[in-house]
């Protein structure tokens, strides 16, 4: 027996539960293997996204359909998905309304490269939830966070951004960067030019003066962050004061401010933007916006959005454009589908409840980990439950790297996996989609317990 590590769990145990749980899962998924063989034939790694493989460590489980907060993989076990999708299924799979008006838009033509009305109305709805009176829209929330920041360089003349270290904003070059351990920014993964990190500072959560300091050399078109940083191995609050000073630094050095709310959207309408009663001058949107349909969005003010409008010169010609846009961006597929999630699905009653559910979901994991005697901190943000292996919460990025444990985060997944419930990306702690029940809830935390009650030994 090796002494437990910090996050009070004895190593020997986890390697073997590892073990014993992965050979489970294989046993269990013998079609899953069968459809990984075969795609092996024709996709690097057998996947249709070659990374998808490397952020699991065990094969992949194919999907045969989802309903509700439940999907069904091609061996026939049925999931309780807690990570929906990383948050992109928020509304829950197959939602009446969005598969009625999906399926409407495509018998009528679902992409013209001209408007429809959806457009007017999905825009509308958003400057009503977000207070932000004009939008555009791409077909992911990297491309919306990529013409941000080409706006942000034209509004404002410089062409630095600024993030907070731990971030996710998507896979775009100025956000693929990360510090090493000298404290220089570099590239976080290969095939990024070799001075793909010259335009991004990268500052440490909830440090003011880190910020003040880089912000006073007034080269920073805009700080990107979310309201708290939701993408690392456990989620960042912000201390009480930091939105405060991060929008009064970036006014004072005239920077402007974009808050993604691609995750934090799940928190309310209006995100935490208003739920906190932030102001910024964009916000991003994305993932379950048009309910998994691919769609981003960016809201901003209109000084802003005057650096889009139409310049054309005595003959008709176009110049002074900002490089935005793409064939698909703003199809009527997605609009349709966006009118139908954001005005039957994501309603303020749906917010309501899954905030409810999510409130017994920690109270649960809370209790659970007190009964063990494990030494974890348990969030709560709305829907979303979480827990750090540590006592207290981290402050920012540095700290949450060195209470993390990987091999628990692994067991943790497949352990859950095993017992019906789905977490895709296990460090985001379990979130409560839309058609989530009390029932559903009940099924994590007996898994949930069970785990904790065998691994405190
Ligand atoms: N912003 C945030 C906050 C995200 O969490 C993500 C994805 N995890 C993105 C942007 C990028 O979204 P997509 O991969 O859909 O472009």
């Amino acid at each position: 027996m090796t002494a437990p590590s910090r996050s009070g769990v004895d190593r020997d145990l986890v390697r073997a539960l590892k073990n014993a749980e992965d050979a489970r899962f294989a046993a269990a998924h013998p079609k899953s293997a069968a459809m990984l063989a075969r795609g092996r034939e024709v996709m690097p790694n057998g996947v249709p996204m070659a990374w998808l493989r490397g952020s699991y460590h065990h094969d992949a489980m194919w999907v045969a359909e989802g309903h509700g907060a439940r999907f069904t993989d091609v061996d026939g076990h049925e999931y309780a998905d807690f990570n929906i999708a990383d948050m992109s299924m928020f509304t829950g799979y197959a939602p009446d309304p969005v598969v009625k008006a999906v399926s409407e838009r495509i018998a009528a033509g679902n992409q013209f490269l001209l408007p429809t009305e959806d457009s007017v109305v999905v825009a509308e709805e958003l400057t009503r939830r977000w207070g932000l009176p004009k939008w555009q829209f791409t077909l992911s929330a990297t491309q919306a966070n990529t013409e941000v920041i080409r706006v942000s360089r034209v509004a404002t003349g410089r062409d630095k951004v600024l993030m907070f270290e731990g971030k996710y904003h998507g896979h775009f070059d100025e956000a693929l960067v990360e510090l090493d351990d000298s404290g220089s920014v570099v590239a976080e993964e290969h095939g990024l030019a070799s001075d793909v990190a010259r335009n991004t500072v990268l500052v440490p959560w909830n440090d003011v003066d880190a910020l003040a300091e880089a912000l006073q050399r007034k080269d920073i078109a805009v700080v990107i962050t979310e309201a708290c940083v939701s993408n690392n191995v456990v989620l960042l609050l912000p201390e009480a004061g930091f939105h405060e000073a991060l929008r009064t630094l970036t006014r004072d050095t005239g920077t402007l401010l974009a808050i993604d709310e691609t995750h934090t959207l799940v928190t309310g309408p209006g995100g935490l933007v208003r739920r906190w009663a932030l102001d910024p001058d964009f916000v991003v949107a994305g993932k379950s916006i048009a309910a998994g349909v691919p769609m981003g969005a960016y809201g901003m003010r209109e000084e802003i959005a005057a650096h889009l409008e139409q310049r054309k010169d005595e003959e008709g010609e176009r110049h002074d454009m900002v490089a935005t846009g793409g064939t698909l961006f703003g199809n009527a597929l997605q609009m349709a589908a966006a009118r139908a999630a954001l005005t039957e699905v994501l309603t303020d009653e749906a917010y309501g409840s899954t905030a409810t559910l999510g409130e017994y979901l920690a109270n649960g994991m809370r209790d659970a980990v007190t009964e063990a005697g494990l030494p974890w901190f348990i969030h709560h943000l709305y829907p979303r439950a979480g827990y750090s292996f540590a006592p207290e919460a981290p402050r920012n990025a540095a700290e949450a790297y060195g209470i993390d444990d990987h091999l628990l985060r692994r067991v943790i997944r497949i352990w859950m996996a095993n017992r019906g419930v789905w977490e895709a990306i296990v460090g985001a702690g379990p979130v409560v989609p839309v058609p989530g029940t009390a029932e559903d809830v009940d099924l994590y935390l007996a898994a949930f317990g069970a785990l904790t009650q065998r691994i405190a030994g």
